[in-house]
C-alpha cells in the first residue's frame, strides 16, 4: 500500500516514509492510495483473540508491515491499559452503547494512537535502513505532550523532549509531566505562555544551524503531529472492534448498520470512523458532536467552513478548535479526490478564513453525516442525567456526544444501534464533572477527586492517585531562548546513558 497527498495525488510514497515525514512536501496530508476491504469474517476471528490482534489485522491493510510484526507493536502498545479488554463496550440501553477509549496511560483517547505511532516510527526507521534516529520536539498546552511522552517512552531509536509553558498548565498536568520516566524522555518548562513555547519549537525546526547540530548527534527531527497517518490508522481499528463485539454478543446481525456518535475537535477520531466505513464497515450515520465551538455543525448543515467567529474556552477543551486539520482528508474524498479543489479550498481558508463546498457535495455528506452541538449547560446536564439514569459517569467530552446523540434521536427517531465514543476518563476533568453532579468546587485536584469518588462510587484511577507519590524527575526551566540549549543537553545525556 502506497500513500498519496491530498494536494498531489500523482506522487505516491511508501507508508513508512509517510509516517516519518508526517506531512507531505506540498503541505497536503497523506491518505491511502485506495481504501482496502476489511473482511468482516476475518475481523471477527481476530477480534475473538483480543483487541491487539484485531488492531494488527486492520493496520496491516494500510501499512507495509506484516500482521505478525504489527501484532508485536500493538501488543506492546496496549500492554499498559488498565482494562483487560483494552476498549470495553458498555451497554446503556438496548440501542445505545458507549465505547471507552480512555484506558491507556494518560486516561484519554489520544493514547490509542500515540502508543502505536512511536513504534511505527521505530519500524519505519528499520525498514528504511538509515542510521539516524528520530527526535521528537513538541510544545504542549497539557494533554497531548503527556500522551506523546508516554508513547515514546523507551521506544528504540526515538527520543522526545516536551516543552510546556511554566504558567500555562494545570497543577495535575504539570505533575504528570515532571514525574515522567523513561531514558529517552525529557520535559522542560518554558518561561512564558503556550504560544511562546510553541513559537520557540517552530523556530528550532526552521533553524538550519540547530538542525545540523542535532543531525550530527545522530537525529532527524520530527513532531508527533495529529495529522500523521500513523496516528489515524490505529484509530480505524476500534470502530471495527466495536462492530465485531456487537455481532459476537448477538446484539446485531452481521451486515446490520451501526451509528457512531463522536465528540469531535480536530476531526481525527470521526475521520477514522469514515475510513472504516469506506473500507466496508456497515455504518448507518456518523454523528459529529461539537461543543459551543460549533464550526463543524455549520459546515455539515450549511456547506460553508468559516473560521471568522468567536473562539470559546469550554469545559471540553480538547474540542476547542477552529481549524480541524483532518477535515482536509474528508474534503479530498467528497470531491472524488479532486486535488485542485482541495488546494483551492485550503488557499481560500488561508487567505479569507473560509471556504464553501458545492451543494451536491453538501447533500451527499448529509446522507452519511449528522452534526449538532451543545452548550456548556447542556454538557453539564448530560453528565448529570447519564449518571442519574444509568449510574454511569462520563467526562465533559463524552457528555457532548451523549447530549448530541439525544438531539439526533429526537430529530430523526432513529432507534438503530448507536455507539457513543467516550474519549476521556471522568477524573481527567474532575472539577467540571464534580460540579455537574452537584458537588461544591474544591481547588485541590486530589481532594476534588476523592470527593467525586465519595459522591458517585466510581473509583479514582490509580494513575491519578499515585501521582502524589512519584518523584519529580524534571525540574528544568528555561527562557524561550534557552530551548535549543535544553535540547543539546538532552541529546548529550542520552549519549552518556548509551555509552554507560
Ligand atoms: C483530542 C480529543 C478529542 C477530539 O478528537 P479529534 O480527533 O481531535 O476530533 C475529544 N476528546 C478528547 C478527550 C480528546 O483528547
Amino acid at each position: 500500500m502506497k500513500v498519496i497527498s491530498t494536494r498531489n495525488a500523482a506522487k505516491s510514497v511508501s507508508s513508512a516514509d509517510a509516517v516519518l515525514a508526517g506531512i507531505a512536501d506540498d503541505g497536503g496530508l497523506f491518505v491511502p492510495e485506495y481504501f482496502p476491504r476489511i473482511d468482516l469474517q476475518k475481523a471477527a476471528r481476530r477480534g475473538s483473540e483480543g483487541y491487539a490482534r484485531l488492531a494488527a489485522y486492520v493496520m496491516s491493510l494500510f501499512f507495509d508491515l506484516g500482521e505478525e510484526e504489527l501484532l508485536h507493536i500493538t501488543t506492546e502498545a496496549y500492554a499498559g491499559y488498565d482494562d483487560e479488554n483494552i476498549v470495553p463496550l458498555r451497554e446503556l440501553t438496548g440501542d445505545e452503547y458507549v465505547m471507552e477509549l480512555f484506558h491507556g496511560p494518560t486516561l484519554a483517547f489520544k493514547d490509542m494512537a500515540l502508543q502505536v505511532l512511536p513504534r511505527l516510527i521505530s519500524a519505519a526507521l528499520e525498514l528504511r535502513g538509515g542510521r539516524q534516529d528520530v527526535l521528537v520536539l513538541t510544545a504542549t498546552s497539557g494533554d497531548t505532550g503527556k500522551a506523546a511522552l508516554e508513547g515514546f517512552r523507551d521506544v528504540p531509536r526515538t527520543a522526545i523532549e516536551v516543552f510546556y509553558p511554566a504558567e500555562g498548565v494545570s497543577a495535575l498536568q504539570k505533575l504528570q509531566m515532571v514525574t515522567q520516566d523513561g531514558r529517552n524522555t525529557d520535559v522542560c518548562a518554558v518561561r512564558g505562555n503556550f504560544d511562546d513555547a510553541q513559537t520557540g519549537v517552530k523556530q528550532l525546526f526552521m533553524d538550519a544551524g540547530f538542525r545540523r547540530k542535532v543531525s550530527d548527534a545522530g537525529y532527524m527531527l520530527s513532531s508527533a503531529n495529529s495529522i500523521n497517518i500513523g496516528r489515524l490508522v490505529p484509530q480505524v481499528a476500534y470502530y471495527v472492534w466495536a462492530y465485531v463485539q456487537l455481532v459476537a454478543s448477538g446484539r446485531i446481525e452481521q451486515g446490520e448498520k451501526v451509528n457512531f456518535c463522536v465528540p469531535t475537535g480536530n476531526f481525527g477520531n470521526i475521520l477514522a470512523a469514515y475510513y472504516a466505513h469506506r473500507c466496508g464497515l456497515p455504518v448507518g450515520r456518523l454523528i459529529c458532536a461539537s461543543n459551543k465551538n460549533n464550526i463543524l455543525t455549520d459546515f455539515f448543515q450549511k456547506g460553508g467552513y468559516d473560521t471568522r467567529r468567536t473562539f470559546y474556552k469550554t469545559m471540553s477543551p480538547s474540542m476547542d478548535i477552529l481549524v480541524s486539520s483532518n477535515l482536509e482528508r474528508l474534503l479530498f474524498e467528497i470531491s472524488e479526490r479532486d486535488e485542485q479543489a482541495v488546494v483551492g479550498w485550503m488557499q481560500s481558508l488561508a487567505n479569507d478564513g473560509r471556504y464553501e463546498i458545492p451543494p451536491h457535495a453538501r447533500n451527499e455528506l448529509r446522507t452519511l453525516f449528522y452534526a449538532d452541538f451543545c452548550s456548556e449547560e447542556e454538557t453539564a446536564a448530560a453528565i448529570k442525567k447519564t449518571f442519574d439514569d444509568f449510574g454511569y459517569l462520563i467526562d465533559t467530552h463524552t457528555a457532548v456526544a451523549q447530549c448530541v446523540y439525544g438531539k439526533y434521536v429526537g430529530d430523526t427517531a432513529d432507534t438503530g444501534v448507536t455507539v457513543v465514543v467516550s474519549t476521556a476518563n471522568p477524573y481527567k476533568f474532575t472539577q467540571d464533572v464534580l460540579r455537574a453532579v452537584g458537588g461544591r468546587d474544591i481547588d485541590d485536584a486530589f481532594a476534588a477527586a476523592e470527593k467525586l469518588e465519595q459522591m458517585t462510587g466510581v473509583p479514582v484511577p490509580a494513575r491519578i492517585s499515585e501521582l502524589k507519590m512519584r518523584p519529580v524527575l524534571h525540574d528544568q526551566e528555561v527562557e524561550v531562548s534557552g530551548q535549543a540549549a535544553a535540547v543539546y543537553g538532552f541529546v548529550e545525556r542520552i549519549k552518556e546513558w548509551g555509552d554507560a
